[in-house]
């Protein structure tokens, strides 16, 4: 736990404070992701497959997180989506650990903590959005920015065992190789995982805003050692999000579609255990 404690301390970044909107309303503002640059392979990645899949219900226990619509509450609707998603990927061959499966006060910290110790192949953060305008809704996959260096000198003081302040150039200048590759591949995440989602939401209801990949200074996506994404499934400003939410079958549209970005990316990865294509 010593090293969290280390990363506690480096990293002060406004996560999802409960009962407040988010980015882009906290902390600074989200860049917009480029669109990929897919001619050349991603280098220095190990080719490993994806078998082990976390899924970060956003929030729970003393933390509700957004509230909105009629009794709509983040924590609530990020378990279930989690879940369902679970059932999803488990028929398809997917090893699935949850950060929490229950209604559960869980650290930001903790949560990092739990993936790594499932030695997770990709991690997907569930959240809810929230806006000081009501207008504004639709689907939204954040990225670590992995340009900020206090992430890459974290990653060298981590792996070394030293303070950040005490790590070498070489060591930072590995550390930061590191979070280049995985942000290269928590991007290519993002891109299946928003896309599969738009293109289903608007299969089903003619019309959904594609707010796009960016991304965002969230504690939760400091793995070094996995992409890591964090997805906002809608609004609970928005009162055509907040009652889509509320309904089961749009939660198992959203989960089919996320389960399905992340069945694109694991395919395009590497070898896949799955048994059955979405
Ligand atoms: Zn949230």
């Amino acid at each position: 736990m010593k090293r969290l404690a280390v990363l506690a301390l480096l990293l002060p970044l406004a996560a999802c404070a409960p009962r407040t909107p988010r980015s882009p309303t906290h902390g600074p503002p989200p860049s917009r992701v480029e669109e990929p640059k897919r001619t050349t392979p991603l280098a220095g990645w190990e080719q490993r497959p994806v078998r082990t899949i976390v899924l970060d219900a956003g929030h729970g226990g003393r933390d509700p997180g957004t509230m909105g619509g009629d009794a709509l509450i983040e924590k609530e609707v990020t378990l279930d989506l989690a879940r369902r998603m679970r059932d999803r990927l488990v028929r398809w061959g997917f090893r699935v650990v949850m950060t929490r499966d229950a209604d559960e006060t869980i650290e930001l910290a903790e949560r990092a903590a739990r993936a790594d110790t499932a030695r997770g192949d990709v991690f997907v953060s569930l959240h809810v959005n929230a806006a000081p305008r009501p207008e504004r809704g639709g689907i939204e996959t954040y990225l670590l920015d992995a340009s900020d260096e206090r992430h890459s000198d974290a990653v060298a003081a981590r792996e070394n065992g030293v303070a950040p302040e005490h790590a070498d150039e070489l060591q930072r200048t590995v550390a930061q190789m590191r979070v280049s590759e995985v942000s290269q591949r928590s991007a290519l995440l993002a891109r299946h995982v928003q896309g599969a989602v738009v293109r289903g939401l608007r299969a089903r209801y003619g019309h959904a805003e594609d707010r796009g990949v960016k991304k965002g200074p969230f504690y939760v996506l400091f793995l070094s050692s996995m992409p890591a994404i964090l997805v906002e499934v809608g609004f609970a400003t928005n009162p055509e999000d907040a009652l889509r939410l509320s309904h089961p079958e749009h939660l198992e549209l959203l989960a089919d579609r996320i389960a399905s970005g992340l069945m694109a990316y694991a395919i395009e990865s590497g070898p896949v255990v799955a048994r059955e294509k979405p």
